[in-house]
């Protein structure tokens, strides 16, 4: 597996597909690379914490980070090339162009400045690696939404996959801040796929959910429409560590 620090290193090679991450790799970043690795002759994973993506300075600073540790496991999943630059590599001094998306709601009202990062870093990404194919996880459907938008309203020849939510045995979305909840939180926070999952069925899904969610506060609760799906989504406060899930309630993500 090679490892890329800069632009310069990078080639673009037809039948490359793409699995852009943050690091702090677990299983759900694994179902991606197995996705990737089984429709593609070559597989490229980006790590890189794109501040432009961050709201809060704590959690930025807080976000897990372990190159060693995601380097064994991209190895482990046949990963062919890591692309992990440092920051001044996508942002030199002088950067001014950014890609905003419209008002979004849910996650963009409540994360001011997100889906900008998000957008302007994965269209970069696009651009440097010339994918034919980029791998998205379900957990974070709204941001499938805002990337395809983008690839449809700027054209970018890339194919948008989505690969399921990957859950620990108990229900639990995995996510790189899980590692932030103490015992206690995590138990607490099981109640937030709990009330997903037992609203779906229901009349009025948003209102079944903040009615199950055994006290913990939603920052919002809302049944987003995808396009294509429907989902029923939520993030919560536990403790000091945001956690955000969905389910699907009508059609399909892929
Ligand atoms: P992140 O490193 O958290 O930005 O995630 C990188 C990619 O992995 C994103 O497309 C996420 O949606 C996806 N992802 C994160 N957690 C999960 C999960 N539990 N199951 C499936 N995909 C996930």
């Amino acid at each position: 597996m090679r490892l890329i620090r800069t632009i310069a290193e990078l080639e673009t090679v037809p039948g490359t597909g793409l699995v852009p991450t943050l690091g702090a790799l677990h299983d759900g970043h694994r179902a991606l690379f197995r996705a990737a690795r089984a429709e593609n002759a070559r597989v490229v994973a980006s790590l890189f914490v794109n501040p432009a993506q961050f709201d809060e300075p704590t959690d930025l600073e807080a976000y897990p980070r372990d190159e060693e540790r995601d380097l064994e496991i991209a190895a482990s999943e046949g990963v062919d090339a890591v692309f992990a630059p440092e920051l001044d590599e996508l942002y030199p001094a002088g950067f001014a162009t950014w890609v905003e998306p419209d008002d979004t709601g849910a996650e963009g009202a409540a994360r001011p400045g997100h889906f900008r990062g998000v957008a302007t870093v994965c269209l970069k990404l696009f651009n440097l690696i010339g994918p034919e194919r980029a791998y998205f996880g379900q957990k974070d459907a709204q941001q499938v939404a805002v990337i395809r938008q983008l690839v449809r309203d700027l054209n970018v020849p890339v194919e948008i996959r989505v690969v399921p939510t990957v859950r620990d045995p108990d229900g639990l979305a995995l996510s790189s801040r899980n590692v932030h909840l103490s015992p206690d939180e995590r138990r607490r926070a099981l109640a937030l796929p709990r009330a997903l999952h037992e609203a779906m069925a229901s009349a009025d899904p948003a209102a079944a959910v903040r009615a199950s969610l055994n006290g913990l506060e939603p920052e919002y609760v809302e049944v987003l429409d995808l396009g294509d799906a429907k989902v029923l989504a939520a993030a919560i406060r536990v403790g000091s560590t945001r956690l955000i899930d969905n389910v699907l309630l009508e059609g399909e993500l892929t």
